[in-house]
């Protein structure tokens, strides 16, 4: 008896477990180390224009931050970017990050891993 129903509803869920290789980076504001996907990766090009990659295809030096507001304050205020780029962010390039911050959620998304 009883219709076993409960299956049906967590198609894919094995995925979950802890996939064979997760390339993983570290937040240059926080230091948390984290999925590689789920940081936002952040590309110097050789005029010295940092931008960031969300194809995270770009070719230069590239940092990672959390997917949050806190982190890139950090790094912007602190100049957590310049130190990990070893280089000065230009005016234009730090004015465009700052547009893309206000895109972001105000607080980290806590992820057990
Ligand atoms: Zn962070």
């Amino acid at each position: 008896m009883g219709g076993d129903m409960t299956r049906a509803d967590a198609p894919g869920t094995a995925g979950a477990l802890r996939a064979r290789h997760v390339p993983q980076r570290t937040c240059v504001a926080c230091r948390k180390v984290r999925a590689k996907r789920d940081l936002v990766r952040l590309v110097r090009g050789a005029a010295g224009d940092v931008t960031v990659d969300l194809s995270g295809r770009r070719v230069g030096r590239g940092v990672y931050l959390c997917r949050s507001r806190s982190c890139w304050e950090l790094a912007l205020k602190k100049n957590r970017l310049e130190a990990a780029f070893r280089a000065k962010i230009e005016p234009g390039s730090a004015r465009r990050l700052l547009e893309y911050v206000e895109t972001l959620p105000p607080a980290p998304e806590e992820q057990e891993s």
